[in-house]
């Protein structure tokens, strides 16, 4: 405990899946967590289950109401940028819609993020941005992940480049590259595919090596390990954690 002792820590998308494992994991180490998430209604589930945690919410694809809620703020040292969307399929099942919505959700929205925490991490000397890509991005090509693995490549990009500007100012900037996590989303999107379940999810699993999927929490003891300064002489690095799919 208290491996986050004295630090503000920003998590987005923190109502479900790895963001809420994430939150809670950083509270727990002693962090101040700012919570936010689109969602009202797993933000206050959230703040009933561990009530030392401020939720706000925000939606990343508003750069306006970034702006707003970082100046309302005394002092950002970590932020993990948790925020993306998944769209399913190839280039030619990919219309200007759901490119846009990739984009914006999973790029654009991480971009005003760091821009808006940047300032304040670099007067102080001192920060940690964490960044959520994905093993389906420059890592991995998946079949019918099209706009999802360019954006989750792109995360890569940005990630290096704040770190390389940043790098002896004390400021840190580093992703992670899950493979299958089983989250809420995941099982949303099982059931909207319809059909046997069972076998969608079996399709899931057989593709891992270890013969299950990632749980948040096993992401979370990343991203904790990353916000923390044990980590202190890493940046610009992609972290892979997929129970050896990309191996
Ligand atoms: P999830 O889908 O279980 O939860 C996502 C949360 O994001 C929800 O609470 C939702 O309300 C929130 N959200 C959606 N749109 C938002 C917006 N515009 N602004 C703010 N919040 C918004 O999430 P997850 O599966 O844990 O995924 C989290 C991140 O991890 C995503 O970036 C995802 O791409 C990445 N990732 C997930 C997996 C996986 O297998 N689950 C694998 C690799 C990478």
């Amino acid at each position: 405990n208290g491996r986050l002792q004295g630090k503000h820590a920003l998590v987005t998308a923190a109502g479900a899946g790895i963001g809420r494992a994430t939150a809670l994991a950083f509270a727990r180490e002693g962090a101040q967590v700012l919570a936010t998430d689109i969602d009202a209604a797993a933000l206050a589930s959230l703040a009933q289950e561990q009530p030392a945690i401020t939720t706000q919410r925000l939606d990343v694809t508003r750069a306006e109401d970034i702006r707003a809620l970082i100046e309302g703020q005394d002092a950002i040292d970590v932020l993990f940028n948790c925020a993306g969307y998944v769209h399913a399929g190839t280039i030619l099942d990919t219309d200007d819609d759901a490119w846009q919505r990739s984009f914006r959700i999973n790029v654009d929205g991480m971009y005003w993020l760091c821009r808006a925490v940047l300032p304040g991490m670099l007067e102080r000397g001192r920060g940690s941005i964490i960044n959520m890509s994905s093993v389906a991005s420059s890592i991995k090509g998946v079949p019918n992940r099209f706009a999802y693995g360019t954006t989750k490549a792109a995360v890569i990009g940005l990630t290096r480049s704040i770190a390389a500007d940043y790098v002896a100012r004390g400021v840190r900037c580093n992703a992670i590259c899950p493979g299958t996590v089983k989250t809420p989303s995941l099982g949303e999107r099982v059931r909207a595919l319809g059909g046997d379940e069972q076998a969608v999810w079996r399709s899931f699993t057989d593709r891992q090596p270890m013969g299950r999927l990632g749980t948040p929490e096993e992401i979370a003891t990343l991203a904790l390990y990353l916000a923390s300064d044990e980590s202190s002489f890493t940046t610009g690095t992609t972290h892979v954690v997929d129970g050896g799919w990309s191996n």
